[in-house]
């Protein structure tokens, strides 16, 4: 599970300016579950999604992956430890003169895993995400959903219990956008992950999310469970 608590980050201008951005964000995802984060353009969302994807460090605040801090890393060990959260974005960033194998093997060859591993692992991630006869195929000979879910595959390489979805299916047409929900679903619980949806879509809220949270001008208005939230008038 992660567990974010009381998060601030302010971003100081050339000019010596300070505007805080984040203001005390507490979130928790528990395993198994998929929480989404709604708000307006400017609330915030790509800055606390940056740091939870660790690219961005917080001024305040920690965030905790099962019990462990990752906010106090740096160097190694944050290397070490940025492994438990995966992370797809918008455009799934995939490498285009890689195949879709190739592209998720990266991050374990990255990381040194031996050959016999790299493939063993990669045909189960490709299973997982159903393009095991997509291996070959570069990016460009993919669909926009078929992308995104070797986008997921990849950011799943390394066995995260965290997987952040940073408006993942935007752009997509809905039959794609569909796709990746339902993939999102499964892992979830074939996985137990704890997924943080970010999303401007109300539809991806209502199809995919047990919990909501709703973040403007940097704090968190509103939370709780998806059916709770729908029911209020
Ligand atoms: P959202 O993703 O919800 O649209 P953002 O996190 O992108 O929100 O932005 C929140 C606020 O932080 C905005 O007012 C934006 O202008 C500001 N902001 C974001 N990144 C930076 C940055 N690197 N430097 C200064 N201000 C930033
Ligand atoms: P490289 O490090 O250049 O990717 P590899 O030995 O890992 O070399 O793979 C060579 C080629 O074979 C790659 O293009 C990869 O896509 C493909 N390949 C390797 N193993 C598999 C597999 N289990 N399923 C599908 N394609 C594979």
């Amino acid at each position: 599970m992660i567990e974010i608590e009381n998060l601030s980050k302010s971003y100081r201008s050339a000019s010596g300016n300070v505007t805080p951005v984040l203001k005390g964000i507490s979130l928790q995802v528990q395993a198994g579950s998929i929480t989404a984060v709604v708000g307006p353009s400017g609330a915030g969302k790509s800055t606390l999604a940056k740091c939870i994807s660790l690219l961005e460090r917080p001024d305040s605040g920690s965030i905790r992956v099962n019990g462990n801090d990752l906010s106090l890393l740096s160097g190694v060990a944050l290397r070490r430890e940025r492994r438990a959260i995966g992370t797809v974005f918008q455009s799934s960033a995939l490498l285009g003169r890689k195949t879709a194998w190739q592209n998720i093997a990266l991050p374990l060859e990255y990381l040194g895993v031996v050959e016999r591993d790299i493939h063993a692992r990669v045909g189960e991630l490709l299973e997982s995400v159903g393009l095991s006869h997509k291996a070959q195929a570069y990016p460009a000979q993919l669909s926009g959903g078929q992308r995104q879910r070797i986008g997921i595959a990849r950011a799943l390489a390394l066995r995260p219990s965290v997987l952040l979805a940073d408006e993942a299916t935007s752009g997509l047409d809905p039959q794609a956008t569909d796709s990746v929900l339902k993939l999102l679903r499964q892992l979830r619980d074939d996985y137990r992950l704890a997924i943080v949806l970010i999303t401007h879509e109300m539809d991806v809220v209502r199809t995919t999310a047990d919990a909501v949270a709703e973040i403007r001008e940097g704090e968190i208005v509103q939370s709780g469970a998806l059916k709770t939230l729908l029911a209020q008038p």
